[in-house]
């Protein structure tokens, strides 16, 4: 298990390497395209603490070398329902990768995440974001974000 923690507002991450090789393969599978989805995942230590327990890829999504947009159907609904009900899993934020580059959030990414934070339905006030940055040989890098107040910042 690897974590990474943001300092500032005392929250942390706990994830599995194999989490982001898993991801990587998929980027490369949809290259040249960005492609993304969501992750699932469980709280501990009053909700400062969100472990990462899966990645999955968005069924309704829109995708280019530059853009990935994905929809919350109906479907996708009924699938977070599940996993919560079976799993006890939790929706705790959304992933994307960007082709040919690293991950550092565009100002596109930064609004996505806010809508998010702002959205009752998704009951999340920290929403993560999990950008990888690759190109055809592989990861070149990966950056956990959060959004709290308006605010996006990192953990290190
Ligand atoms: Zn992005």
């Amino acid at each position: 298990m690897s974590s990474v923690v943001n300092e500032e507002l005392g929250l942390k991450i706990d994830y599995d390497e194999n989490v982001i090789n898993q991801l990587t393969e998929i980027a490369l599978k949809h290259y040249p395209n960005e492609i993304g989805g969501f992750i699932l995942g469980k709280y501990a230590e009053e909700n400062k603490k969100a472990i990462i327990i899966e990645c999955v890829v968005a069924t309704n999504y829109k995708n280019s070398p530059i853009s990935f947009k994905h929809k919350v159907d109906y479907e996708t609904k009924e699938f977070f329902v599940r996993k919560f009900n079976e799993d006890n899993l939790h929706y705790i934020g959304e992933w994307h990768t960007h082709p040919d580059s690293n991950s550092r959030y565009s100002s596109t990414d930064f609004n996505a995440l806010q809508r998010v934070a702002n959205n009752n339905t998704s009951n999340i006030e920290n929403p993560i974001l999990l950008i990888l940055g690759f190109s055809k040989k592989g990861l070149n890098d990966y950056s956990f974000y959060v959004i709290e107040k308006n605010k996006i910042s990192k953990y290190g």
